[in-house]
């Protein structure tokens, strides 16, 4: 919905309105829970819903200490955001990253109640971090900034409480220094299953097999549903990326083996091009040793301009937020956009590219691979399973077509844009669940 106000006034959306929000059109957490709330509008919530879903249950804030290998304290700030956990723990990743503020972690939170509702896990939503480079940090540095983090959330995390994952800048060995420093603080009679408090462990320790792909193993999935409707065929598919960290690479390998072809990838490092396909999986251990898509020898080097103005089917952005803004949306030259990444496309971006008759696939549908496989993980640690790569990826699949079934129903039901289908069928769940509950006491 386009929203008139000016920079500080009080937010014109009534809810927004009542609890103070001041307008402010390029904050992500203002941008974020007023598409929800527009979603909210459509199916007519009731009133106390939409105020409870604006607002996370809990945002904490923790500054602590960590020496660093030349002797020098230095003091960090970290967060945990818990939106909602009306239908389960909160779930949702850390991200250690220079950009992590509370405003963006409050928005990602809500995008994790949305993405597990929208899947129907038993699962509600948070976000966390610390604001930090990791590249700036040695291993060991890293390692005790994450038990320190993880000894300041205390109890705010736990097995049936709140469960991290790994997420931009951080991975599975970050996650096992979470668990072991949590478990060192919970030596009770279930030791070994207090692993679960997080997901994305290595597999060696009680990780998930396939849960290191399965945030590109799920947009591949959502693609595979929902582009025989546009008329798109993967096998003869060409796509570009934005990022080229564990969604990107991932999303390229799996559908470069399907016959598409990757024409252009840009990244923090530059932006490259091969009419003829880059390789994915090369540039996959490029980047794994140089730190970026810069210097790839498989493909040319071209500027941000061209990478965008690029023509191919797919265009997905697999990095930061607001990526697609009113500044290159027009430029791109795509009939799809696929959100591997969370909330990459501002509402002026989106605004132009609807205009465009491009179709967007949004972001709690395409990339919520990586939360079904943190909910499997945290099953078989529950229940002492392992379960093989194949159960793990048809299980995923699973889910995805259910979602995505939910997506494409609701827009034909609300004639509405998919983004806004995917929260309407988000929403419908999570308010059949507060009406059987109620609202205590
Ligand atoms: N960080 C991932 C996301 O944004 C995964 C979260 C999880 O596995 O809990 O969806």
């Amino acid at each position: 919905m386009i929203r008139e106000a000016k920079a500080g006034d009080l937010h014109p959306n009534g809810v927004l309105k009542e609890l103070g929000f001041r307008y402010d059109s390029n904050n992500l957490y203002q941008q974020t829970i007023d598409a929800v709330l527009d979603a909210a509008e459509m199916l007519d919530l009731p009133h106390h819903l939409r105020l409870i879903l604006a607002e996370p249950k809990t945002e904490l804030m923790t500054h602590f200490p960590v020496r660093l290998d030349n002797g020098v304290y230095r003091l960090f700030k970290g967060y945990r955001v818990q939106h909602n956990n009306i239908l389960g723990p909160y779930k949702g990743g850390m991200r250690f990253h220079p950009t992590v503020a509370l405003d963006d972690i409050k928005s990602l939170a809500v995008l994790m109640t949305m993405k597990c509702s929208l899947s129907q896990l038993p699962l509600g939503g948070a976000k966390g971090g610390v604001q930090i480079d990791p590249r700036s940090l040695s291993e060991d540095e890293l390692r005790r900034l994450t038990r320190r983090f993880t000894s300041a959330l205390g109890d705010n995390i736990g097995t049936d409480h709140d469960i991290p994952a790994p997420d931009m800048g951080t991975n599975a060995q970050t996650m096992a220094w979470m668990a072991d420093t949590y478990m060192n603080f919970h030596d009770s009679q279930n030791k070994h299953q207090s692993r679960a408090v997080v997901t994305g462990k290595p597999l060696k320790f009680g990780g998930s097999f396939g849960r290191e792909k399965a945030t590109g193993q799920g947009v591949v999935y959502a693609m595979e549903e929902c582009l025989p409707a546009l008329d798109i065929d993967i096998a003869k598919a060409t796509f570009s990326l934005i990022g080229y960290g564990n969604v990107g690479s991932w999303t390229a390998r799996l559908l470069t083996e399907q016959g598409s072809t990757l024409k252009a990838v840009m990244d923090h490092t530059g932006a490259i091009y091969n009419d003829k396909g880059l390789d994915a999986e090369k540039l996959a251990s490029h980047v794994v040793s140089t730190g970026g898509i810069a210097g790839f020898e498989g493909g040319e080097a071209i500027d941000e301009e061209t990478f965008y103005r690029t023509q191919v089917d797919i265009f997905i952005p697999a990095a930061l937020e607001q990526m697609v803004c009113r500044k290159n949306a027009a430029l791109l030259n795509c009939r799809v956009l696929v959100e591997a990444a969370n909330a990459p496309v501002t509402p002026a971006g989106e605004r132009i590219l609807l205009g465009q008759g491009v179709t967007i696939l949004p972001a709690i549908l395409c990339n919520a691979g990586g939360v079904t496989v943190s909910y499997f993980e945290w099953k078989q640690n529950l229940q002492a399973e392992t379960w093989e790569e194949k159960k793990v990826d048809k299980r995923l699949q699973k889910y995805t077509r259910a979602a995505a079934k939910r997506v494409t129903l609701a827009a034909e039901k609300f004639g509405c844009d998919l983004r806004t289908a995917a929260y309407c069928a988000a929403l419908e769940n999570i308010a059949e669940v507060y009406k059987l509950r109620g609202i205590f006491p």
